[in-house]
């Protein structure tokens, strides 16, 4: 195994697993693997073929993929080839009928085209595995479910006795689970390996969209850009790659651009440029980098909240692919929490609906989260931390500033509480604010004891403490159909529980930018924001019914 490594890939040794999932390859077991984006996957399927000297049968889902592995094998001096509905080459149809490929590509669409005849010829020449790269394609809970892996289960009982392999890098034990039920794989070996990517530096930071913010990316951009190194920047929208890419050009940065509205051919030479390093910055939706192999990318910045972890840790995994020491950056805005709707355009199910959801959900978590973003990323997808900060995150790295925040959180938590616990966070804020509005009036919410007591602090001030104390497990969010909504939770009660209008124990929670951000905040970070909020109006409380108090907090 040791000189095939060697005498194909250069390799002198396997990386951690590689080895054992081969020699279960080659004994004929079934295996999953879940490895982190980089960590040689391609390898446990490249192997075996030119050991047993039979195919390998790999499905993967971009044909821009399988072109670029098939030219790297083939300049390996191995014979790969790909088949899709496009390959129309009879030549190569017959070849790979014939068993004359050491590794066969083909998207799922045509392996489940291809005809019993087909199969039963090259079994007569022998296959060693089928693989299934990507496999998280095949769950409704992954990322990046597609229809048509769906149906490779077809494939299992035309190819028996041959040896399954699904690969993926995500992680989660539902899509884990999905993909040994949808590949039908018998008590396969299964290997997970960490997750944590130790040579990548996790950051976030919010920001507030308009021409000020643009500069600064720019500015930094143009300073990642200085070192040898690529950036990618992933937004949401095809509008904002454009903006982000026309901000670049007025700054005489040399980037491209990718998104599906582009045609093919634009796409694919961008894509090849960005490789080939002809330039540095790429601009791109997440349509951009399934599957790309660039060692050397130094940044990625998402300019936006992601729609999952999943594919956050994806998309920024690919930046430190040769180990050095690299940066993923997030941007959010508030405004992108709002967007769960514009991804649920894409579920079929009321189950797919609540997945995206609640994956976005997650996302929305991390980005606020004042822990450790390593740790809450490798926890996300199943692993245990032994440590608890990493060192290499914002928020290990940030000199934390906490505050006692019993007053505002107890106001809050109290006033969720007493609107019933079914409304998302707005409605909360507004009766905290003293909103008179239509809704409020005829819930009856503005005889509330909390009605206009927060009125000092802005809104989004508001919902950041919010935010905070979803982190910190206070609120907890559940899903109505598309709606949030947010209640307190045990941990939550057990607080409220233990204050009365006079007297709240305390709560310290991080200061994160947005909880220092407001006209108001220059004095009352000094002071603890908590002054900031008139006495005389919690005096009012002091004097609200004891009755709905009690009420409020049972
Ligand atoms: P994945 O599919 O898990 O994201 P790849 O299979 O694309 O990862 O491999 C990532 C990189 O690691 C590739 O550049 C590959 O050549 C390299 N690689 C894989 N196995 C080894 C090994 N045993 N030794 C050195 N480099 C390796
Ligand atoms: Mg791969
Ligand atoms: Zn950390």
């Amino acid at each position: 195994m040791e000189s095939t490594l060697k005498e194909y890939f250069g390799f002198t040794k396997f990386r951690p697993y590689q080895k054992e999932i081969v020699e279960n390859i080659l004994q004929g077991k079934d295996c999953l693997v879940v490895m982190a984006t980089g960590s040689g996957k391609s390898l446990c399927y490249q192997v075996p073929p030119l050991i047993t000297k039979k195919t390998a049968i790999v499905i993967s889902p971009l044909i821009s993929l399988m072109q670029d592995q098939v030219m790297a094998l083939k300049q390996r001096g191995i014979r790969a080839e790909y088949l899709s509905s496009a390959q129309t080459d009879r030549n190569v149809h017959n070849n790979a009928e014939g068993g004359r490929y050491d590794i066969l590509y083909m998207t799922p669409e045509k392996a489940c085209m291809l005809a019993a005849s087909f199969w039963s010829r090259l079994l007569d020449s022998g296959i060693c595995l089928l693989a299934v790269d990507e496999a998280h394609c095949i769950s409704e809970w992954g990322h990046n479910f597609r229809v048509e892996y769906k149906q490779l289960d077809k494939l299992r009982d035309v190819l028996l006795s041959v040896p399954f392999v699904g690969l993926t890098a995500t992680a989660t034990e539902k899509v884990r689970g999905d993909i040994v039920k949808s590949l039908k794989l018998q008590v396969p070996h299964v290997t997970i390996g960490s997750f944590d990517r130790q040579n990548l530096f996790y950051s976030v930071k919010s920001f507030d969209r308009g021409t000020a913010f643009l500069n600064e990316l720019v500015t930094e951009i143009s300073a990642c850009a200085d070192k040898a190194g690529s950036t990618i920047i992933y937004c949401t929208t095809v509008k904002d790659v454009e903006q982000i890419f026309a901000s670049l050009k007025e700054a005489r940065i040399e980037a491209g651009m990718y998104h599906g509205q582009m045609s093919n051919k634009t796409r694919e030479d961008s894509h090849r440029s960005f490789i080939r390093d002809e330039f540095y910055v790429m601009v791109a939706t997440i349509a951009f980098g399934m599957g790309i192999d660039k060692p050397n990318i130094r940044h990625v910045i998402h300019y936006g909240c992601p729609k999952s972890l999943e594919s956050y840790y994806q998309e920024s995994g690919r930046c430190g692919r040769d180990g050095i020491p690299s940066f993923c950056k997030l941007y959010y805005t508030r405004s992108d929490f709002a967007k769960a709707d514009f991804y649920c355009s894409e579920a079929h199910t009321a189950a797919q609906r609540k997945a995206i959801m609640e994956s976005f959900a997650a996302a929305q978590r991390y980005c606020t989260t004042t822990t450790c973003r390593r740790k809450f990323l490798l926890e996300y997808f199943g692993e245990t931390c032994s440590f608890g900060s990493c060192g290499t995150c914002d928020n290990c790295t940030n000199s934390k500033t906490e505050s006692d925040m019993s007053r505002e959180a107890f106001l809050l938590m109290a006033c969720i509480q007493s609107c019933g616990g079914n409304w998302g966070l707005n409605l909360p804020v507004d009766v905290l604010r003293g909103s008179r509005s239509k809704k409020i009036l005829d819930a009856n919410f503005d005889k509330l004891p909390f009605h206009g007591l927060g009125k000092d602090m802005p809104a989004n001030w508001w919902k950041a403490l919010a935010y905070q104390l979803i982190s910190n497990d206070y609120l907890v969010e559940t899903f109505k159909d598309l709606y949030k909504t947010l209640r307190v939770g045990p941990k939550g009660m057990q607080f409220l529980n233990s204050c009365n209008p006079d007297y709240q124990p305390p709560l310290y929670l991080t200061l994160t930018p947005e909880l220092l951000r407001d006209d108001t905040s220059k004095d009352a970070v000094g002071n603890g924001v908590v002054n900031s909020l008139a006495q005389p109006e919690f005096d009012r409380l002091s004097q609200a019914d004891d009755q709905l108090y009690k009420m409020l907090v049972e």
